[in-house]
């Protein structure tokens, strides 16, 4: 019921100001962002690793409005893949980017996009890593997926999330279950107006199972990006019945949410995938996080109070 006005609460400047700048709101930040740098993350993907997951690292940051800083997201992907090869942790590694981050949203950022993506997936399977692109809201979709699709013409399995709450998924997933595909199915993040996303969790939930039985029954790879304990155990139970093997579908997870279940699945021999922001620019992603569960906002107020 909060989820529509704390998105649009979060989009205010006001808002943002004394989010930003308020000194407690690193501290509750890092419940879900372990750090600002490329060191942090790279230590961070040690941990995850140890405990026998994988990762998805995100360079947070969206929508940027300058040419050099869709530049600057590049070399920062470029840096961390190189840190990560350093580390010896790039294989299986996987980062996750958001084309908005890399130039979509310019003038002729269709173009932008498509080279900066390149390059950054030309980095990573240069050294055995592999890339996924983030879904942003509704407006983007078509461009996401034309960029995939130019980009797919050489590297076949780049990933893509797509978004069980919009009603155009069906007919997106269609063209999405080849051989290899990989797809990250998440219910949506964002917040869509009735015309094209579904709307009430119950909806919501009815398409994201809609969804899993198409990428289940495909040729994919489809990766199961939820924290819900009735979708996580309805995505286990198509796979059974696909016969499919642990290496041929995966959980995803974010940072910092459900940890003992993301342990507990990865313990039964399941392939669990983390993904992990780092960066200064977290203020989109957390206010996300915020919308998701009323609970963490309450206990974001309350730490500001109490300082
Ligand atoms: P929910 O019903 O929201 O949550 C189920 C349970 O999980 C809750 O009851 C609670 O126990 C726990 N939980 C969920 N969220 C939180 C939270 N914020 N804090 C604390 N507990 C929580 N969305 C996009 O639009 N585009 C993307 O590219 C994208 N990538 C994603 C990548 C991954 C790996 C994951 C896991 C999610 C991604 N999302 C993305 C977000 C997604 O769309 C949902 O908004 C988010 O996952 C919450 O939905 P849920 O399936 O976990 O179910």
């Amino acid at each position: 019921m909060l989820r529509k006005p704390i998105l649009a609460l979060s989009a205010n400047t006001k808002v943002r100001d004394i989010l930003t700048k308020a000194p407690v709101t690193r501290a509750v930040v890092a419940r879900f962002i372990p750090g600002d740098d490329t060191v942090k993350a790279v230590k961070t993907v040690a941990d995850v690793r140890a405990k026998g997951m994988q990762v998805s690292l995100d360079f947070l940051g969206e929508g940027v409005s300058t040419l050099a800083d869709a530049k600057a997201t590049v070399a920062a992907y470029v840096e961390l893949l190189d840190q990560l090869q350093a580390a010896t942790l790039i294989a299986g590694a996987e980062v996750s980017v958001k084309l908005s981050a890399v130039g979509q949203s310019l003038p002729g950022g269709d173009i932008i996009a498509l080279e900066h993506a390149r390059q950054i997936v030309t980095s990573a399977y240069s050294r055995g890593a592999r890339v996924t692109f983030d879904m942003e809201d509704h407006t983007t979709v078509d461009s996401t997926l034309q960029t995939l699709f130019a980009i797919r013409q050489d590297f076949p399995d780049v990933g893509v999330a797509i978004q069980a709450m919009l009603h155009r998924t069906a007919d997106d997933l269609e063209k999405l279950t080849g051989r290899g595909s990989r797809v990250r199915l998440v219910k949506g993040a964002y917040n869509e107006p009735e015309q094209v996303a579904y709307q009430g969790a119950e909806n919501v939930d009815l398409a994201y199972v809609r969804a899993l039985k198409i990428l289940m029954a495909g040729d994919g790879h489809p990766m199961v990006g939820s924290h819900d304990p009735r979708l996580i155990a309805i995505a286990g139970q198509l796979a059974r019945e696909s016969n499919r093997t642990p290496d041929s579908y995966e959980f995803q997870m974010l940072f910092g949410i459900r940890t003992t279940e993301q342990e507990r699945l990865a313990a039964e021999g399941n392939t669990v995938r983390i993904y992990l922001p780092y960066g200064s620019d977290w203020y989109g992603y957390f206010t996300r996080r915020l919308a998701e569960r009323p609970a963490n906002l309450l206990f974001f107020v309350r730490s500001m109070l109490t300082k």
